[in-house]
């Protein structure tokens, strides 16, 4: 990634502490991601975003801004892209998911406070990562506590909007969203100088739908008794959906899909026979964090599907098209935005109901539901979780865990012997 040095100077990052950063990726890659056997050659396309992560695409986005487009960083599956695209603004997911950028966090923030938003506001104190430097403006909501504080503190150094997320979901809080994802709108006009029109909205839901689709496409094929995708591979395409032009993320998964369909049909499988179908569920794993998948997959376990936001959250349901008024588009991009079920939410028993048909769908053996540490919503859940798993007779497994690698052992041990259990 040395050709992009002077880009990164004129992003004012820091150098030195970055190149730490670049020299440890490809070998965590390697050994994750590069050590697996028989992977489908569609994956060439994301191994190679993996080794100019922070080249390729923040070049990409910097082209488009001296063409006059504006960057727009968001940090939840809330906030609707289309009507950043439907303005000709381009949307960057920011969620931090490195240990690496956890202490810069911890310099403004308690201890006690969820990885991800540490990890998140470490990357841009610490000028670390291009695409915190690039953003012209971050998109915060309010979801949890720890991320409403943190947009304070991120606020200060870089231009900010908050999104006012209901924490119900009853007729009048899905008007609420309605006027927010409006008022929002208003916002993004203003900062690209574009004007949102009806045709221009319709454009962007139509294209937010077809990555939805692709990305629902390659799931689809995770549900087969013979598996065709590792786990890791999924959540890397999954991952790497959130910062790539949504058209070009589309067509890289719907090839993917035309190969694991035919892969299929032909009864090719990553897993060898017998193992355990796992669905990990919980709270979101930004990238790099590929810890406990590799941990399930390198235990005697496959992951056929992801119950987060860094999963079936980001891609079920789909917006209504061609709606004649900006007024009924704004509705729509609601409806569809507030049946996401997040733990902020309450009450939320449609996660769930999520979870318990995600099993019978991806005919899965047992669930590994996972919480980032200080994540208290997710936490609290987690009873509802397992107790409405062990009623259906759903084996599952409750872990909490971060970012770094101190707990490793003692998850392996955890879930080789959950794996054992299903056996
Ligand atoms: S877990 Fe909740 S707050 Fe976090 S990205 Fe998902 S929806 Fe947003
Ligand atoms: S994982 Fe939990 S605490 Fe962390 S940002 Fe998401 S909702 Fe907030």
């Amino acid at each position: 990634m040395s050709n992009y040095v002077e880009m990164w100077k004129n992003l004012n990052m820091d150098l030195e502490t970055h190149d730490a950063l670049c020299q440890v990726l490809p070998t965590a890659f390697g050994d994750v991601y590069l050590s697996q056997e028989n992977r489908p050659e569609g994956m060439g396309f994301w191994d190679f975003v993996v080794s100019e992560i922070h080249g390729i695409r923040p070049s990409e986005l910097i082209e488009a801004q001296k063409n006059g487009q504006k960057v727009f960083g968001t940090f939840c599956v809330y906030v609707p892209d289309e009507v950043v695209i439907a303005a000709n603004g381009i949307v960057t997911g920011l969620c931090g998911g490195s240990q690496f950028w956890v202490p810069g966090g911890e310099k403004v923030l308690p201890k006690g406070t969820c990885p991800l938003i540490k990890a998140s506001v470490g990357a841009r104190l610490d000028r670390t990562c291009p695409f915190f430097r690039i953003a012209d403006m971050y998109v915060g909501e309010t979801t949890c506590d720890g991320k409403k504080k943190a947009w304070e503190i991120l606020g200060q150094d870089v231009p900010m909007h908050i999104m006012d997320l209901p924490q119900m979901k009853r007729d009048k809080d899905i008007l609420k969203w309605a006027d927010e994802i409006k008022e929002f709108a208003a916002v993004v006009e203003k900062v690209t100088g574009n004007e949102i029109t009806v045709e221009a909205l319709n454009e962007a839901i139509h294209t937010i739908n077809e990555k939805r689709r692709a990305l629902a496409r390659v799931y689809e094929a995770r549900k087969a008794a013979k598996l065709p995708i590792s786990g890791k591979d999924a959540l890397l395409m999954m991952q790497i959906a959130f910062f790539d032009d949504p058209k070009r993320c589309a067509q890289m998964c719907n090839n993917l899909a035309d190969e694991l369909e035919k892969r299929i049909a032909d009864g090719v499988s990553v897993f060898k026979e017998g193992t355990k179908r796992i669905l990990v569920s919980g709270t979101p794993m930004a990238i790099p964090n590929w810890k406990l998948h590799h941990i399930i997959e390198t235990s005697g376990g496959a992951v056929v599907c992801e119950e987060m936001c860094t999963g079936t959250r980001y891609f079920e349901h789909e917006v209504a098209e061609d709606l004649p008024t900006l007024e009924a588009q704004y509705m729509a991009l609601a409806q569809r935005y507030m049946k996401n079920n997040c733990a902020c939410f309450t009450p939320n028993s449609g996660r769930i109901d999520d979870i318990l048909r995600l099993c019978k769908e991806y005919n899965v053996d047992g669930v590994i539901d996972v919480n980032l540490k200080f994540c208290s919503t997710y936490d609290i859940e987690g009873y509802t979780v397992e107790k409405a798993l062990k009623e259906a007779g759903i084996p599952v497994l409750g872990i909490e865990t971060d970012y770094t690698d101190a707990d490793a052992e003692q998850l392996r041990t955890r879930v080789e012997a959950f794996i054992e259990m299903l056996g």
